[in-house]
């Protein structure tokens, strides 16, 4: 089976349109959907229609969860918190409810899927280093546990010999027996690791392999319609350089 991770469209319809049809073109069996569909991007309500329409499984994320106030803003800085509040004011009744019935996390046989951490999700915590890392790899059993939240794709294995691996553009994985692995499959629509392009992951549970892809998305456009629903500049400045 095939499956494709997306992970923080954050309202970005045009980084999602494009992810999904390479997604598509790749053939994947399953796609699964790492949270945060809304917050920072203009089209919330575009966003999760489409999400909603096109993913085999999803869970939610800290901006869906603040977007319909289970989550408080206080930790998010000034720009996101700004950004949230706009796509409170946007979201229609039907989207809410759908974030609403949303859950933390989603198991598989080999892989367990949630957006932040597999040590109690929702405190929303952050996996960026190696030692965030080791921390989590306890508090979950399955062989890889695939998550977003930071927007930067990285590969994490832990065995005899523990290690951190960070995916460059477009590597091959091959995933080994002798390790279990926390997955990050960088973002659709915020790329923070100084490439702009939709990040999406693929795994291939017959080959035991990951891939990361990049697709390339009208970044302009989506600048643009920011712009004119006024959201903060420095919001629609960093998509340009993926930061
Ligand atoms: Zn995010």
């Amino acid at each position: 089976m095939k499956y494709a991770f997306i992970s923080d469209i954050h309202g970005n319809l045009e980084a999602l349109n494009q992810a999904l049809r390479l997604i598509d073109v790749l053939a994947c069996d399953k796609i699964i959907c790492l949270g945060d569909i809304v917050g920072y991007g203009p089209f919330p309500n575009e966003c999760i229609e489409k999400t909603r329409q096109s993913v085999d499984q999803i869970v939610i994320g800290n901006h869906d969860s603040a977007a319909i106030m289970k989550t408080a803003t206080t930790y998010f800085n000034e720009y996101a918190k700004e950004a949230i509040d706009w796509t409170r004011k946007e979201l229609s009744a039907e989207c809410e409810a759908y974030l609403e019935s949303l859950d933390l996390e989603y198991l598989e046989n080999q892989f367990r899927a949630l957006h932040a951490t597999p040590n109690d999700p929702e405190k929303w915590n952050y996996i960026l280093t190696f030692p965030d890392a080791y921390k989590n790899f306890g508090c979950f059993s399955e062989k890889i546990c695939f998550i977003g939240h930071s927007h930067v794709p990285a590969v994490f294995k832990y065995g005899s010999n523990p290690s951190r691996v960070l995916v460059e553009n477009g590597p091959d994985v091959q995933l080994s027996d002798d390790y279990r692995y926390i997955i990050n499959v960088g973002s659709v629509g915020q790329p923070r690791d100084g490439d702009p392009r939709a990040s999406i992951g693929v795994y291939d549970d017959k080959y035991e392999s990951f891939q990361l892809f990049r697709v390339e998305y009208d970044v302009a456009a989506t600048q643009s319609a920011m712009h004119k629903k006024g959201l903060p500049d420095f919001l629609i400045q960093r998509l340009e350089f993926g930061k």
